[in-house]
């Protein structure tokens, strides 16, 4: 592993910084050709990428190219198209006080921001943030996960070759590295990953006065009824829960239901594993696998929380644990007290709807709720009831998928969200510019000393109507 020589970090963030002062970043047409290398990047060496993804995390090539690969490509896509109105200052209006005077609310980079993600969707999560840098015109210093570490190495290799070196950087490293990296001044710092290092993070930008945006995860739960046709939720569950392995943050992390509705849902899950991934998941090359020992030896430890109602089976040589649906799991177990994080499905009981909702109410908030009921009282009573990152009904993990949509958690989940031109928004600062001509000149006959009785009625009586 060649991670980035700890005592080098200080010399690349200065030299991003001074291009920043340079104004390298600023001009369109440089966040337009660093948004089109990416993207010819990810187009010409998808393959690299899809293999450096299976390295990591058995994923197939379809499912790379879905969440990572082409969903950046996307991104950019979007990005080009509406860069130039992102930009553009924004005229808003001025009070009678106020005038004659013009007021916009002008956009403009931030300066030299930290991007540090996980090891999950390793790609899409390091580079979706840098193109809301790049759109907005900053510098950048990506921190992939030493997790996927083949990943992590192919973005280090060629990023840096494909964008422009002195705006981008990429560290490669663990905890020292990064520990070095939050000890300099950032302009924002991105963090993608768990609380316990978001707390980390969140302590050493307090230092510099440096905002972050925290994308967190925790528990995200489903509730299901029977006014939906179950056959077709219990599928669209098993897609939301089962892809990369269950190692998504927004994946549905329980289900909970009437006894009734479980006892029927159940054996329904279990048909869609079947249908989508077969009998012999092992072998499936769509299903990939946990991603180191660690986090396999803590999943197969919740495997005694419930009754297995379809998989089960695990290797640890092959780091592989099947899609596997618990039931009958009492809120107290284990597997009920952390963010899963793997392809576990526990199935929890509850009496009726507003047992549901004390349920997840009680907790912290989620990342994501879904919800799969047809009862236009009981989507109401989630959507009013329940806070979480994102609310879905009848679909898991989709929401992300559009781009006009903030994707982000709140409480513990985490703060901030980005997608579309909220990544533009998240990267730049909105300057607030007022002109007002020096004539005629409106301020010295109204709030200027000496404060004349004529004055004191303006400003008692009409100001505040004026304002
Ligand atoms: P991880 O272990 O790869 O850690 C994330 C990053 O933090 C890495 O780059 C790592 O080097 C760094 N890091 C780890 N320990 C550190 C420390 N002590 N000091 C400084 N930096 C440190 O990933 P993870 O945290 O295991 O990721 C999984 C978590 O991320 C889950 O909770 C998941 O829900 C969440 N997640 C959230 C989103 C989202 O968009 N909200 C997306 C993916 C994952």
């Amino acid at each position: 592993m060649s991670f980035t020589a700890i005592d080098r970090i200080p010399g690349i963030v200065a030299g991003l910084r001074y291009s920043f002062a340079q104004g390298t970043t600023r001009p369109e047409q440089w966040r337009r050709e660093q948004l089109t290398k990416l993207r010819g990047l990810l187009l010409d060496r998808g393959p690299d990428f899809e293999r450096a993804l299976f390295e990591d995390l058995g994923k197939a090539g379809t499912e790379a190219q879905l969440t990572e690969i082409g969903f950046l490509v996307a991104e950019i896509d979007h990005a080009l198209q509406h860069l130039a109105g992102w930009m553009r200052p924004r005229r808003v209006g001025v009070p009678l006080a106020l005038q004659p005077a013009t007021a916009r609310v002008v956009p403009e980079p931030l300066g030299v921001v930290l991007v540090i993600a996980p090891w999950n969707y390793p790609l899409m999560l390091a580079l979706s943030p840098v193109i809301g840098a790049l759109a907005a015109g900053n510098a950048a210093v990506i921190k992939p996960s030493e997790l996927a570490p083949a990943t992590a190495r192919l973005i280090a290799q060629l990023v840096p070759d494909t964008l422009d070196k002195r705006a981008v950087a990429v560290v490669e490293g663990a905890v020292p590295e990064t520990t070095a990296l939050l000890e300099e001044r950032f302009d924002h710092i991105f963090y993608t990953g768990n609380g316990k290092v978001g707390r980390i993070v969140a302590h050493a930008a307090a230092d510099n006065l440096t905002p972050v945006t925290l994308e967190l995860g925790g528990k995200s739960p489903a509730y299901v009824d029977d006014s939906v046709p179950l056959a077709e939720a219990a599928k669209r569950l098993v897609w939301g829960k089962f892809m990369n392995a269950g190692q998504t943050c927004v994946a549905p992390d329980y289900v909970l239901g009437t006894r009734s509705v479980l006892a029927r849902l159940a054996p329904l899950l279990a048909d869609a594993v079947h249908e989508l991934y077969g009998s012999a998941t092992s072998e499936n090359p769509d299903y990939g696998r946990i991603v180191n020992r660690a986090q396999f030896d803590r999943l197969v430890s919740y495997l005694g929380d419930g009754d297995v109602a379809v998989g089960g089976a695990h290797d640890a040589t092959s780091l592989h644990i099947d899609p596997t649906v618990l039931t009958h799991v009492s809120r107290d177990a284990r597997i009920m007290q952390e963010e899963i994080f793997g392809p576990l499905l526990p199935l929890v009981a509850v009496d009726d709807l507003d047992d549901a909702l004390t349920f997840v109410v009680g907790r912290d908030k989620p990342l994501a709720a879904y919800v799969f009921s047809d009862d236009a009282a009981v989507r109401e009573r989630w959507e009013r009831e329940t806070s979480s990152g994102a609310l879905g009904f009848g679909v898991p993990v989709m929401h992300l998928t559009a781009p006009e949509l903030p994707f982000g958690g709140v409480g513990e989940s985490g703060m901030g969200a980005y997608h579309g031109e909220l990544s533009f928004r998240v990267f730049s600062h909105e300057k607030a510019v007022l002109a007002k001509p020096l004539r005629p000149d409106t301020l010295a006959p109204t709030v200027m000393p000496p404060f004349t009785a004529a004055k004191d009625g303006l400003v008692r009586k009409w100001l505040r109507k004026l304002l």
